[in-house]
């Protein structure tokens, strides 16, 4: 049985308390692995490295940081077809879409700010002829990072790779439930030349682990992704201690379509936003708006597409749909589904576990692709972040209300906007509450532009140089002349 040991000061290390949590793959329910069940004097000890290698790591020149992340990049690059099995096997995500999205984004997230820190810029202003100031822009330290399970290695590495580039050491967190890769990247960090200390990462439950990290006083930063009751405790527990904080959190993203869309693109499309990694993943548009005159046939199409996907083994290269990340995961979204019956719903498609699975998945954690007709837009279903394969679908009949509906939830994290209207679009864009709005797409990123969440979505902005100034504290400089 594999164990997935700490990694602290450049060494696998097992945890003090001698415990271990079992790592399930929930395509099957069988354990595959088993993680160091970290308390927070493992935590203390990888603060230390952190803060030890800080020392150096601060003044090593940019050429060389973005040289070593570059390496960290090609290792990944070189070891694909491994991380993206793992990456399958602990999530229950398809490994066609680990291979098309995962692994490639992580091998972007360090060739991006390798890059980005080569040419990052920092201001000058001339107070008349009295005074230059200049901004440096400086690491803080030792940087804590806390990811989730969803897209495990795409999100760690978008946390770790832009906060060493800009010179600060990391302790990182990865989820209980898929470390696997984390394990992985270590070794690789390792091998591309990162000194220990400047990347530690220690495994565990987030309320040992994660949280010994976010009330550390040693670490005066903290980068969190996950869901947002997750986050008000990140911020209870960082913000008297007066850390930085980032906050990515939850999303009920609404996903409106026009009359006068491009009914194709739009049906198309809209199945991967719904149902891509099961619909876990944050930005994956969980309500569906229709407009009527076109409601009835966009449903046909979306129905009948939808059926079509292919649900299964994940480690077929055939399979679309794969399993949800655990047996208390599936349940909770099952749980979503009995509710939306009891507020009024009609379940159109899905809403079972599938029947006819192959041999070797039979007692995994899958559960159908599923559409839900006829809520009301206050109910619970309407409401609440359900992240699985569940998207409900209701009919508008203006602009006016469409942008009603999709802002009428806490969340602020995504929308897409069909039309072929250039003026709406620009118009609904705008009035919607929301970190990214995408037109006649979904899921087109550019790591240049920043991202984040509106309400409880979230807290700051990460990506491109957002990234950068976050793991940088700006410091002004005032020079008398
Ligand atoms: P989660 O339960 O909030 O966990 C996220 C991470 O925080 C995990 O590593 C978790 O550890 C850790 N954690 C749990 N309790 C903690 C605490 N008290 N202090 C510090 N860390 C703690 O979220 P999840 O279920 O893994 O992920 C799904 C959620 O993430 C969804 O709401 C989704 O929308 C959100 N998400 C948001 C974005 C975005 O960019 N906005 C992207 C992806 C996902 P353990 O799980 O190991 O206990």
């Amino acid at each position: 049985m594999k164990r997935v040991l700490n990694f602290i000061d450049g060494q696998f290390r097992p945890p003090g308390s001698g415990r271990y949590i079992p790592d399930v793959e929930p395509a099957t329910g069988q354990v595959i692995a088993e993680i160091a069940d970290s308390e927070p004097e493992d935590v203390d000890a990888a603060v230390a490295a952190a803060s030890r290698a800080f020392a150096s790591w601060r003044k090593t020149p940019a050429e060389e940081r973005s040289r070593l992340l570059l390496r960290v990049g090609g290792l990944i690059e070189e070891n694909f077809d491994e991380l993206a099995r793992l990456e399958s096997d602990d999530n229950g995500k398809p490994v066609s879409l680990a291979r098309r999205m995962d692994i490639p984004r992580a091998i972007l997230n360090f060739r991006f700010f390798a890059t980005a820190i080569l040419h990052a810029e920092t201001s000058a202003h001339a107070t008349d002829d009295r005074a230059l100031n200049y901004t440096l822009r400086q690491p803080l330290g030792v940087a804590g990072l806390i990811s989730p399970w969803n897209l495990p290695l795409y999100l760690l590495s978008w946390k770790i790779a832009p906060a060493i580039a800009a010179g600060n050491c990391c302790v990182a967190k990865p989820s209980e439930l898929t470390p696997l890769t984390a394990d992985r990247l270590a070794g690789l960090i390792a091998e591309a030349g990162i000194p220990p200390g400047v990347v530690n990462i220690v495994h565990g439950t987030g309320a040992s682990a994660g949280r010994a990290l976010t009330s550390h006083p040693n670490v005066p930063l903290i980068s969190f992704t996950g869901g947002t009751k997750t986050g008000a405790d990140v911020m209870t527990h960082a913000g008297p201690l007066f850390k930085k904080v980032s906050l990515e959190l939850g999303g009920k993203n609404p996903n409106v379509v026009f009359a006068d869309a491009d009914l194709e693109q739009a049906v198309a499309t809209s199945i991967p936003s719904s149902f891509s990694n099961q619909g876990e993943i944050c930005l994956c548009g969980s309500r569906l708006f229709v407009e009527r005159p076109i409601y009835d046939e966009f449903l046909d199409r979306f129905l009948a597409g939808t059926k079509k996907l292919a649900i299964g083994d994940p480690r077929e290269a055939s399979t679309e749909v794969g399993a949800l990340v655990s047996e208390a995961h599936r349940r909770k979204v099952e749980g979503y589904v009995a509710l939306a019956k009891e507020e009024g719903g009609e379940i159109l498609l899905g809403g079972k576990r599938p029947a006819d699975l192959p041999e070797r998945v039979r007692g995994g954690y899958f559960l159908e692709p599923t559409v839900i007709a006829g809520l009301d837009g206050g109910t619970r279903c309407m409401q609440e972040e359900i992240f699985g394969p569940v998207v409900t679908v209701t009919p508008f009949d203006s602009p006016e209300e469409a942008i009603a509906l999709a802002n009428s939830t806490r969340y602020g994290l995504s929308a897409s906007v069909w039309t072929r209207d250039l003026q709406k679009a620009h118009r609904v864009a705008a009035a919607i509450d929301s970190g990214t709005v995408w037109v006649n797409t979904w899921l087109l990123r550019d790591l240049r532009v920043p991202f984040g969440g509106m309400k409880e979505s979230g807290v700051g902005r990460e990506g491109g140089f957002d990234s950068l100034a976050f793991f940088t504290e700006a410091k002004n400089v005032c020079v008398k002349l």
